[in-house]
């Protein structure tokens, strides 16, 4: 059983020719409204593999916030712990021009999930086998999941995105961290690498991924697939990887089947669209 603990945004995305200045209005050329958050995606990841699922966090209560809730239930989703708080749900305006894209983020409902509110929730991080944690919700109410999990003999995995400092104390206390490359420099950045990297699985895009085994660096190369949209590829990782622990595989099984499910999401438009299914995932893997 998976508890995710996390953000939950709908993502707004608009694909235009041109950037508009400030003060300036444009024709644009499509639009896209997408469910969203690494909270979310990572939950997503997770269920459509098989995992049983449990999301703790929070939607507006707006349109967004109805919508949102019904993708996670459509999804098998456990949503009893995901709450329907005032004011707007978590958005990411998403604009597209030209493939490079400029993107801003407004948390909203995501920042009502407080230690308090985890707290409140405490009966679903103990109730599961892993706890998986983005950086997408105040990082104290991060720190107050960890520490919950700690207590009860939960393991936990945080993927340490969007990068910020993160305490000792807290680090010390998760099993599992999935950054990739530019949040790995981030992380062991005035720490001891020795004892970070004992934890740590490295994404690396199309070169596939690192992990760690008796303090030797295993190198994991990436399937080869056809790339259609590498959006969602870092969540596909993260729900794939918790799923394959979950299921009390290896460290190293588990690495494989995050990696393959990860390059599968790859050949798919879409963050949550393009998440692929169990089967597809065991056939590259055995392949
Ligand atoms: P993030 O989006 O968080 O930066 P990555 O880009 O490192 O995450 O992708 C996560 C994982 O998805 C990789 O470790 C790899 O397994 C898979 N992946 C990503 N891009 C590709 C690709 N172009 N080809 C094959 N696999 C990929």
């Amino acid at each position: 059983k998976i508890t995710v603990v996390g953000s939950i945004n709908m993502d707004l995305v608009t694909i235009s020719n041109k950037v508009p200045k400030m003060g300036e209005t444009l024709l644009g050329q499509d639009f896209l409204s997408n469910p969203g958050g690494k909270g979310a995606n990572q939950a997503v990841a997770a269920a459509r593999l098989g995992a049983d699922v449990k999301m703790v966090g929070a939607v507006g209560n707006d349109t967004f916030g109805k919508d949102l809730l019904r993708t996670l239930e459509k999804e098998k989703i456990d949503v009893s712990a995901v709450e329907e708080v005032d004011g707007a749900s978590g958005t990411a305006t998403i604009l597209v021009s030209q493939g490079d894209n400029s993107i801003i983020v407004v948390p909203g409902a995501n920042e009502q999930v407080t230690p308090d509110f985890v707290e409140r929730h405490k009966d679903a991080i103990k109730d599961s086998d892993y706890v998986l944690l983005q950086l997408e919700i105040p990082v104290e109410s991060v720190e107050k999941a960890v520490q919950i999990a700690k207590e009860n003999d939960v393991k936990v995995i945080l993927n340490p995105a969007p990068i910020q400092k993160l305490s000792d104390a807290l680090l010390a206390n998760v099993d599992y961290l999935t950054p990739n490359e530019h949040e790995l420099e981030l992380l062991v950045e005035g720490r001891d690498k020795k004892a970070i990297l004992e934890k740590v699985i490295v994404t690396k895009g199309s070169e596939g991924l690192i992990y760690y085994e008796d303090g030797q660096e295993v190198s994991v190369p990436a399937f080869s697939v056809e790339v259609k949209d590498t959006t969602g590829a870092g969540d596909t990782f993260n729900g794939a990887f918790a799923t394959a622990l979950s299921e009390g595989k290896s460290l190293k099984e588990a690495c494989l089947f995050g990696n393959a499910a990860g390059a599968l999401s790859t050949t798919k438009l879409g963050a949550q669209a393009g998440m692929p299914k169990k089967e597809a995932v065991q056939n590259l893997v055995e392949k």
